[in-house]
């Protein structure tokens, strides 16, 4: 009997587990992780998993990264937290700083929270809020994309569009519109992914046409659309989208929690859209890397008009909104030392190279293969669509992947890596090798 398997059995009695129909671990046993190390996590038979998905997309520099590490140590020492509201600390003084420069001042006030779920709710209810302040509270409304995912909390639902995660709840939310998602595979033959794009934003004008008076914002995830199935487009759809939005006076809210901090190519997706003479999103909401993928993090940076309409003698015109870890010095302490690696390693440099010897494996082994399509990249994002007759392939490859010890848990169809930002070479080609056998064994 392998030792864990008590664990295993306390957990499903006494933990709920997330997104899981507990049911299914009847057959399909947890895994127990007992250590982290790189890109790797240990379980308790001693196993070494390659974290593919760097555990749902947060961790950016491995598992008990030494240097983010040791900033934690130092900072237990000195303060482990105080609330942010009359009180200020250090590390949030600092984080915010340099957050504001990442953006070159354009989004220079950064409002905190801990989970993804909750940025996007303070970005939804900020935008509201300043037209409010402005004298237009009719705009209240929100757009998503066809398949956006901005959170699970209720307010979160309102701009996520995956029936999954929403249908059971639908009678709680106040439903925003979708709008059709640039989606580059629905292109086909004959038209280009930044036609598509237009094609896109021609629908997203029709409906501001429309709607602009009672719209607040268009909430978007930059260039990929991350819990749709790694559903890449074309940076057009986000510079004619910005420019749709000044137009009829609508926020325009990017949700980088997925895709900042590095992940498609840039610090922030965005900076693949704006000019230096600006195009900036009026808000851009980070969680997941920002903390390294140590604590919960999450944060909203808005721009000064948005920061400005709230700034009045009136306390009711601030904007009055709480959690109680708000801006937890440990968390920000953690978010610093990842900052410090980016520019200590030039990470966005070296990451093109990771990038781009991970397309190339991935296109030897998947390339030919007629059972893959749509096999795209963006950064240290790579998807492939599978045609497979198993109607439980995703957890048949998530578990014929721990077989082969990489850790790889696809959504719907869709296969897809989304690393850590240490993998050498070797590590990349047993992750890329374990997903073409686990391919072959849930197909079988
Ligand atoms: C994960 C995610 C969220 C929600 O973050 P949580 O921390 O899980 O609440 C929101 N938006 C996007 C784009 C995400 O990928």
């Amino acid at each position: 009997m392998p030792k864990s398997t008590t664990l295993l059995e306390r957990s499903r009695a006494a933990v709920w587990h997330p997104c899981t129909q507990m049911k299914h671990h009847e057959t399909l046993p947890l895994v127990p992780i007992v250590r982290g190390e790189g890109a790797c996590l240990i379980d308790a038979d001693g196993r070494r998993l390659i974290d593919g998905i760097s555990s749902w997309w947060v961790n950016l520099f491995g598992h008990c990264n030494p240097r983010i590490n040791a900033a934690l140590r130092d900072q237990l020492e000195q303060l482990e937290h105080v609330m942010l509201a009359g009180f200020t600390h250090p590390p949030v003084v600092a984080l915010s700083e340099r957050l504001a420069a990442l953006t070159g001042h354009r989004l220079g006030h950064a409002f905190y929270a801990s989970d993804g779920a909750s940025a996007t709710e303070i970005a939804l209810k900020m935008s509201a809020h300043s037209w409010r302040n402005r004298g237009r509270p009719q705009k209240n409304r929100f757009i998503s994309l066809a398949g956006s995912y901005h959170g699970e909390t209720v307010g979160a639902l309102a701009v996520t569009d995956v029936a999954l995660f929403r249908d059971a709840y639908a009678p709680l939310v106040r439903m925003g519109s979708t709008v059709p998602t640039p989606d580059a595979r629905l292109a086909g033959s004959g038209r280009s992914a930044a036609d598509l794009a237009r094609e896109a934003a021609s629908a997203l004008e029709a409906h501001l046409q429309q709607h602009h008076a009672e719209t607040a914002a268009l909430i978007v995830e930059p260039l990929v659309q991350g819990a749709a199935g790694m559903v890449m487009y074309d940076a057009e759809y986000l510079r004619l989208a910005r420019t749709l939005c000044d137009r009829y006076e609508v926020h325009l809210i990017a949700d980088e929690i997925a895709v900042g901090c590095g992940r498609t190519g840039t610090f922030f997706a965005w900076e693949q859209v704006a000019g230096d003479d600006g195009g900036w999103p009026d808000f851009i909401c980070l969680s997941k890397g920002i903390s390294g993928g140590y604590l919960p993090l999450s944060l909203v940076l808005s721009s000064d008009a948005v920061f400005d309409s709230f700034y009045d003698d009136t306390t009711a015109r601030g904007f009055l909104h709480s959690h109680s870890y708000t801006g937890n010095p440990l968390a920000c302490r953690a978010a610093l030392a990842t900052l410090e690696i980016f520019e200590q390693d030039d990470v966005i440099a070296s990451n093109r190279l990771r990038a781009a010897h991970l397309g190339k494996l991935a296109r030897e082994r998947f390339g030919d293969r007629p059972d893959v399509a749509h096999l795209r990249q963006c950064g240290m994002i790579l998807a492939f669509d599978v045609t497979t007759a198993a109607p439980d392939f995703a957890r048949r490859f998530f578990a014929a992947g721990l077989e082969l010890e990489v850790l790889l848990r696809p959504i719907g169809n869709t296969v897809y890596f989304m690393p850590p930002y240490v993998l050498d070479d070797d590590e990349m080609h047993q992750l890329i090798d374990g997903a073409a056998r686990a391919l072959d064994l849930a197909q079988r």
